[in-house]
């Protein structure tokens, strides 16, 4: 009978456990866990903020007991591991409530300890009104603390996903918020011309957004910041990333990779074969980026404790690494992200294109048919498919899973173009947003027409270039750039003489559809120097 030791109860711990007993129902199976709770939905614990989550015990999944009545599985909270002892195969555990220490022994030793919140090392960081997110302790202790003080002004320190959850929680619940983003921007896996619609966002629904200045001191009413500015803050939540457990690991000797975080080989093994190690503690093969990265999601953490339970079964399973998808809500936005973006993409020095449209996400006579920011990132002269970033109303997550999908497959914009979707006018457009972005690709890249970007779109103004506003003339009253002359569509063949052939011509539109519709009769009427601003006067408007 095999005996397997698992370090660690939440995602990766708990779901190796689980998948052991689903392959061999004489295992022993120990799990040690040093918090209070087993399995809880680490991904849940902003929303408690708000009440999404009316009670934090709703966070928990399992219990000891539970573990034990329907798996058999030996869970023990409160009990952290301190000490592996490879060569006796031996663990040292401490009781976290009375001190006392035993020892276990192990066949197979699983390591799914995650990540802990980084505390940056600053005068106020150890004041009793800071926390930090990772567990359910740490999510009532905070909801208490505000609760209980009547806290108002609460700041929130880091912009990834962490940090803006849980301010958009704190501002539903209805306090003052600042969010404070040391880089020019807040969630990085989007690419900043994207990231501009959820700034937009955060500040429309009354969130203090302060991007591009760092947290220097911490004071009990108040924080400053790098830029010297000074805000109120009664309770301050760091979120600025996390750090890889690897304490223990390294303790024992087990090797630590090149980004900080437990080697694995491709069977989840470390330095050690007997040792296993999963989830945020290891380093993982990007697949795009073709090198070792962190990458700290519940997915992954899920699928790689499966694969070790199977190779401990010795299931053959084929590691093809990671590509980066996640997704988050923002107030009312879906926002959601896979491979690379265009920044990180021409950073590693890919030849890369970009496509951003701006599409109906339903049939527009759908009451709740919005728009859909949809930027598509592809290889040249390829065509590979290597990364999209989706932003709207609708189901953004949705359209980032075919891409998702897609990118695993290495799939092209021409694949994509013929992708056949489902579709019905509630849930997307006989065109789905996905395959207007290949067309738009597979047309740029075959030379049929010319764009250039949002961000380039101040420099044409100030260089007076000829843009063309093809809106309609009352949409053009309503705002519009400084300097652009208005030709709706509608009369563009009729007027198109008031349009110089000798100068670039630059058109928009409000979503670049109809702009794209302008160049191409344009382009067909011997027009030679056209481009459509892709992203057009909605993604203008956010700059
Ligand atoms: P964890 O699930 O954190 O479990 C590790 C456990 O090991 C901890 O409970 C810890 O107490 C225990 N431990 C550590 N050392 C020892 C020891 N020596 N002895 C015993 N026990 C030990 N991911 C997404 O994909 N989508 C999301 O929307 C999302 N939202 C998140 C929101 C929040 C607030 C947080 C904190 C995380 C979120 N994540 C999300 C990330 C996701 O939860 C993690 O990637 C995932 O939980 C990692 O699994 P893990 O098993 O490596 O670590």
């Amino acid at each position: 009978m095999k005996k397997v030791v698992i370090i660690g109860g939440v995602a990766g711990g708990a779901s190796a456990a689980a998948r052991i007993r689903r392959l061999d129902e004489q295992a022993e199976i120990v799990m040690f866990e040093k918090g209070p709770h087993v399995s809880f939905s680490n991904c849940s614990l902003p929303f408690y903020l708000s009440g999404v989550v009316a009670d934090s015990k709703k966070l928990l999944m399992m219990t000891p007991d539970s573990f034990e009545a329907k798996h058999n599985i030996d869970a023990r909270i409160n009990s952290e591991v301190i000490a592996i002892n490879r060569a006796d195969k031996m663990v040292t555990v401490k009781n976290t409530v009375t001190g006392e220490r035993t020892t276990e022994s192990y066949d197979q030793l699983v390591l799914s300890p995650g990540a802990s919140p980084i505390v940056p090392k600053l005068p106020g960081n150890d004041l009793p009104h800071v926390f930090t997110v990772r567990n359910v302790v740490d999510i009532e202790r905070l909801h208490n603390a505000i609760v209980e003080n009547d806290a108002q002004n609460i700041a929130v320190i880091g912009g990834g996903f962490i940090g803006v959850e849980v301010a958009e929680n704190l501002r539903l619940a209805g306090r003052n918020v600042s969010l404070v983003e040391f880089a020019p921007q807040i969630l990085t896996p989007f690419d900043d011309d994207m990231a501009q619609i959820l700034h937009k966002e955060m500040v429309d629904q009354g969130v203090e957004l302060i991007v591009g200045d760092g947290l220097a001191e911490i004071t009990p009413n108040l924080i400053k910041l790098n830029s010297g500015k000074e805000v109120a803050a009664d309770i301050v939540v760091l979120a600025i990333g996390v750090r890889p457990e690897t304490t223990l690991a390294t303790e024992a000797g087990l090797e630590i990779g090149e980004k900080g975080a437990i080697k694995v080989n491709q069977n989840y093994q470390t330095s050690d074969p007997n040792i296993y190690a999963v989830g945020d503690a290891i380093e993982v093969y990007h697949r795009l980026m073709n090198k070792q990265t962190r990458l700290a999601l519940a997915g992954p953490a899920q699928r790689q404790a499966r694969a070790v339970a199977d190779h401990m079964y010795g299931i053959p399973v084929l590691n093809k690494g990671v590509i980066g998808s996640s997704s988050i809500q923002v107030f009312d936005y879906a926002a959601a992200s896979t491979g690379l973006n265009e920044r990180t993409a021409k950073e590693m020095g890919l030849l890369v294109e970009a496509v951003y449209i701006i599409a109906p996400d339903k049939v527009g006579l759908m009451p709740s048919s919005n728009p859909l920011h949809f930027k598509l990132v592809y290889e040249l002269p390829t065509g590979r498919i290597v990364g999209a970033q989706a932003i709207g109303k609708g189901n953004a997550d949705k359209r980032i899973d075919v891409i998702a999908t897609l990118i695993t497959m290495n799939g092209t914009i021409e694949d994509l173009k013929e992708l056949e979707l489902s579709y019905s006018p509630m849930f997307s457009t006989a065109k789905d947003v996905v395959n207007l972005a290949a067309l738009v690709a597979t047309n740029l890249m075959a030379g049929r027409f010319k764009q250039v970007r949002v961000n380039d779109v101040r420099r044409l103004v100030e260089e007076d270039a000829f843009i063309v506003d093809v809106r309609e003339a009352n949409e053009f009253a309503q705002g519009a750039l400084k300097g652009a002359v208005n030709i709706p569509l509608s009369e563009l063949r009729e007027r198109m003489e008031e349009i110089p052939t000798d100068v670039p011509v630059y058109v928009h539109c409000r979503s670049s559809q109809r702009s794209y519709n302008a160049v191409m009769a344009l382009n067909n009427s011997g027009y030679t120097n056209v481009a459509n601003i892709s992203g057009s006067f909605l993604g203008i408007s956010l700059y």
